[in-house]
């Protein structure tokens, strides 16, 4: 079993992840977050720790990366009184868009924002569950460029740190309430 560098000062939400083996496929480790959500404690302590950098109103908006980015990144955007935005997987977004396709381990992905989604300029947060090799939130990140915004911040709840991920974003903080090294 992973031990986590963050398990004595969050140790009940560290217990409180599910580990799922073989999960979507053979060899992964899923890290099942659906019994944080369901205990209120647990969910707002997530919030607040996200959050907490940010009450001085520095940002424009919350970016949450479909789809638990979007749990987590709109109770956020609530306990800061900003906007919300969607970056979506390809094929979801009724309107304009501009898209990043990445490589994954298997095959490609490709994700989506709205071109009006931030103003240029814009300072944002990106938030999703759980940063693992680093794909996702790299191409997150390059989409947010590419609508000029600028990204103050990548945030997760989880990071398996020994996957390395953070070296996919640098240039950009990243912060992780526990990492799994
Ligand atoms: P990556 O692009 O490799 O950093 O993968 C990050 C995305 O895949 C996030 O949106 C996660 O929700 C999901 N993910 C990757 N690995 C896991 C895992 N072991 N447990 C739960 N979710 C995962």
């Amino acid at each position: 079993m992973s031990s986590t560098s963050a398990h004595s000062e969050f140790s009940e939400i560290a217990k409180a992840i599910r580990n799922v083996p073989d999960f979507p496929k053979p060899g992964i480790q899923f890290k099942d977050i659906t019994p944080v959500l369901k205990d209120p404690t647990l969910f707002q302590e997530i919030i607040h720790w996200m959050a907490q950098p940010h009450r001085s109103k520095d940002l424009d908006a919350i970016v949450g990366i479909d789809a638990r980015g979007f749990i987590l990144g709109a109770g956020v955007a609530l306990e800061l009184g900003v906007g919300f935005v969607p970056i979506r997987k390809k094929g979801k977004l009724p309107y304009q868009t501009h898209e990043i396709q990445y490589d994954l381990e298997y095959g490609s992905n490709t994700i989506a924002i709205h071109t009006d989604a931030i103003r240029p300029g814009g300072r944002v947060m990106v938030i999703d569950d759980l940063l693992a090799t680093g794909g996702t939130a790299a191409a997150a990140i390059r989409l947010l460029h590419k609508v000029k915004a600028e990204v103050v911040e990548a945030c997760f709840f989880v990071e398996l740190g020994f996957l390395n991920g953070r070296e996919s974003m640098q240039g950009t903080p990243v912060r992780s309430m526990l990492n799994y090294e």
